[in-house]
């Protein structure tokens, strides 16, 4: 039984792109006859806006998705993220790094680019030393995770094999902020776990942080569910959607009266699942779904001739 999730970041309003992303992963889930849950990251303070949480689950409700079970909320669940911590201290596959961005800068003589788009430098190893056992430092510092090195690989349900030697290519990553709060790659683990999703579904732009996840699985002891990334939506300047593009906010859509089946038409036209971007309801769409069509290619749009012609 397949069960993935929604899971909405709070950090300002969900627009067209996050839009096709739940979307996909709504259709991937029903389309099987599996479950799905929604789940808020809203742990990313200060970046989490106060209105953003409630108006994403109007946003989704107003698409026509609909989910199972209560929505569950990262904030509620810090108790399970320090005990998986806990347990990643206390098999040393984490240490405490008391670097600034300014020192990891300055480590690096001559960074390279990472493979994956949008990704920092590798991290130099400067705190690496610790072990599980040595004083903890007196100075604020986050957790560290100490990468694998090895390759791993992993089959994308819409991408095919993917693989990375995570120390090479990512190098040690924090899972906790320096406030001790955790940080998104342990959060995440932890919550999937905890929601027994099997299939996650999410923008192409998070596989270096799959790579980082599936250790992070490993290190517990845990199965890693099955990934799936998706295309995302562009501007027609090939950059991610934002504001300059103008606005797609579905907030915006919902209010100036377009229809929630508009969107969703656009959605399944975009992704290939309809020929023409007639409006349809999420539902509708539940049976056209197919991997096959989703293909790995962005999409460019420009927004403001999509809605408002
Ligand atoms: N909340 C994240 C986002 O909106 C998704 C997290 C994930 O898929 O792991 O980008």
């Amino acid at each position: 039984m397949i069960r993935g999730r929604l899971a909405p970041s709070p950090t300002g309003a969900q627009h067209l792109g996050n839009a096709r992303t739940y979307l996909i992963a709504f259709w991937a889930a029903r389309s099987v006859d599996g479950e799905i849950v929604l789940r808020i990251d809203d742990l990313d303070s200060p970046r989490v806006k106060s209105w953003a949480s409630e108006q994403a689950i109007e946003d989704l409700r107003w698409l026509g998705l609909r989910w199972d079970g209560e929505v569950a909320y990262q904030t509620q669940c810090t108790e399970a993220y320090s005990e998986a911590l806990q347990t990643l201290i206390r098999t040393d596959r984490v240490y405490p790094c008391t670097c600034s961005r300014k020192d990891i800068e300055q480590a690096l003589s001559a960074p390279h680019e990472s493979r994956f788009r949008g990704e920092g430098a590798v991290y130099p190893g400067t705190c690496s030393h610790w072990h599980h056992g040595a004083p903890i430092p007196e100075i604020p510092f986050c957790w560290r995770f100490r990468a694998s090195n090895e390759t791993l690989s992993f089959e994308d349900e819409n991408l095919g094999e993917q693989s990375c030697n995570p120390a090479v290519e990512l190098g040690d990553f924090p899972i906790t902020q320096k406030t001790g709060q955790s940080a998104y790659q342990l959060a995440v683990c932890v919550d999937d776990m905890t929601a027994e999703v099997t299939q996650v579904v999410r923008g192409n732009d998070l596989i270096a942080s799959t790579f980082r996840q599936m250790q992070i699985y490993r290190a517990l002891d845990e199965t890693a569910p099955t990934y799936a990334h998706v295309p995302l939506v562009r501007g027609m300047d090939d950059r991610r959607l934002a504001k300059r593009h103008g606005d797609t906010r579905l907030s915006v859509y919902r209010q100036s009266g377009v229809a929630p089946e508009a969107i969703v038409g656009w959605a399944a036209y975009s992704l290939g699942l309809l020929e023409k971007p007639e409006p349809c309801s999420a539902t509708e769409m539940i049976e056209e779904f197919d991997w096959d069509r989703i293909g790995s290619q962005d999409t460019r749009i420009d927004p403001e001739s999509i809605f408002f012609t």
